[in-house]
């Protein structure tokens, strides 16, 4: 007979057909990522920590393959004189099992904490809330109130040991999981049909990554031809029905004046219909603003959760590398480049090095600029004392995503302009395929394993020799783009 989890129940409420593939065909699930495990480990770092928060809590240990033996031990425990704190108890009410992170005894009742990796409550979270509280008062507890423990972005670390009242908000959500309540008992039940009928029917649209990015995707997304309609620029779910009731699953076949498309996506639909890119007129009157030498800048940052160094803040964006390839006037190219050793708050150096390499003249282009001016306005405040001149390198920005935004339709590019898409279509002398970092959230995550300590100094090296040549590739793409997009050739 079927059963359900927490997480499975959340699963159900995002798409049936999930449900049934997580339960049924769980070998269909795309490989989990690099950057998706690092999610997923960050939580249970966060769920650890969050327990020192209930000094005294009793864990049940038994892990996720070991749900009777959990079971057995919370009735032992919840017997006679039940502990104050309870962390991952085991409950199951009408087939549904579930483990609260914490439980807190207060006289004859309980209250229920779910604790969260992020910094604010999510609608997602509270259905997740809901069904424990279901569960539990199922079996036969009374559940007082209901918490969402989740980092508190606010938070700035001083040092030492953390804070621990501090970096952790604590939100009450009792009211709004139990709005939920009166709907379970027939959610439940159709869940546990689904689970033991036929693979549901379920078209492919937003719910595929929102709450959360579907497992299956790769699976169902699989039959879609290479610009499927799913690609449009802010497609809606009613779009993509649509033109699936009219049998089109690629953008190359939608009709000019197909009913719903706004006029962004009808462009988009005209450039791959027509198959050849166009620059549009004042492309090159663009660049008139550039100054040479112009210093083609660009930064990684890391994001830790758990911050690493005084004066950050939880999931506080943190550089610790930038490139920079510098154009002459006379065509000359050099590279330079600094990346933090990884130990000590790398901002200071970072800062330093940077700015002894752009010196004060010559334009600054970056790639989604805004990124790069959140960054230094941010190394302003944690370092005054570059403040002024961090200010005069963001006068000097130039954003070389925006005459590309704005001048350039490519069949490839499918109303995109990110960097890892605009280069293979229009510069395809230059790839990352052979590089040991392909994108940023790698990127990020490799030096949060070197600064955390967590690797090998063998493996340490490689990752530090990986993140020069990604950061380095980065602006030589953009060196190359703004070469083609001049009307030059790549080199
Ligand atoms: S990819 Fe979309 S349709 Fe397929 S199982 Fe996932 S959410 Fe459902």
């Amino acid at each position: 007979m079927a059963s359900l989890s927490k997480s499975r129940f959340q699963l159900g409420l995002q798409c049936e057909k999930l449900l049934w593939l997580k339960c049924n065909r769980p070998e269909l699930a795309d490989p989990v990522t690099e950057v998706q495990q690092h999610v997923f480990d960050t939580g249970t770092r966060v769920g650890e920590l969050a327990r020192e928060r209930f000094p005294g809590g009793v864990l049940i240990a038994e892990d996720h393959t070991q749900s009777a033996r959990a079971l057995e031990t919370t009735t032992r425990l919840m017997a006679d004189d039940p502990p104050r704190v309870l962390f991952e108890a085991a409950f199951v009410h009408a087939g549904v099992f579930v483990r609260p992170d914490v439980l807190v005894r207060v006289g004859d009742a309980w209250e229920l904490v779910e604790v969260k990796s992020g910094t604010r409550v999510k609608p997602e979270n509270i259905t997740d809330v809901a069904v424990q509280m279901w569960v539990l008062e199922g079996a036969g507890l009374r559940v007082r109130r209901a918490h969402l423990m989740h980092l508190d972005n606010t938070y700035v670390y001083q040092g030492g040991g953390y804070d621990l009242r501090r970096l952790f908000a604590i939100e009450e959500v009792t009211s709004d999981a139990r709005a939920w309540l009166p709907a379970f008992p027939e959610l439940v039940a159709h869940m546990l049909e689904t689970i033991d009928g036929p693979e549901p029917v379920r078209r492919i649209g937003k719910h595929c990554e929102k709450p959360y990015a579907c497992a299956f995707f790769g699976h169902c997304h699989a039959s879609l031809p290479e610009r499927p309609i799913t690609a449009l620029p802010r497609v809606s779910d009613e779009l993509i029905a649509a033109l699936l009731d009219a049998g089109i699953t690629s953008i190359g076949d939608i009709p000019p004046f197909f009913p719903g498309l706004t006029a962004a996506q009808r462009a988009v639909c005209e450039t791959v219909r027509r198959g050849t890119p166009r620059f549009a007129p004042g492309l090159q009157a663009a660049f008139a603003r550039l100054r040479h030498p112009i210093h083609f800048l660009d930064f990684e940052t890391m994001m830790p959760a758990l911050p690493l160094y005084p004066g950050t803040r939880p999931f506080q964006q943190v550089p610790f590398q930038w490139s920079d390839h510098v154009l002459a006037a006379d065509g000359a190219l050099t590279h330079l480049e600094f990346l933090a050793q990884p130990g000590p708050d790398p901002r200071p150096k970072f800062v330093q090095t940077m700015l002894e390499a752009l010196g004060e003249e010559g334009s600054v282009v970056a790639y989604h600029a805004s990124f790069e001016d959140s960054r230094l306005r941010e190394l302003a405040d944690a370092l005054p004392g570059h403040a002024d001149a961090l200010a005069r390198v963001r006068a000097r920005l130039f954003d070389l995503e925006k005459p590309v935004r704005d001048f350039v339709q490519h069949p490839e590019l499918l109303g995109r302009s990110s960097i890892k898409v605009v280069l293979p279509a229009l510069v395809g002398t230059l790839s990352y395929d052979d590089l040991g970092i392909h994108e940023g959230g790698t990127a990020s995550l490799r030096y949060l394993q070197c600064a955390r300590g967590d690797v090998s100094a063998k493996v340490r090296d490689a990752i530090m020799a990986d993140l020069r040549a990604y950061c380095a590739t980065d602006t030589l793409a953009m060196v190359e783009l703004h070469r083609v997009l001049q009307g030059e050739e790549a080199a």
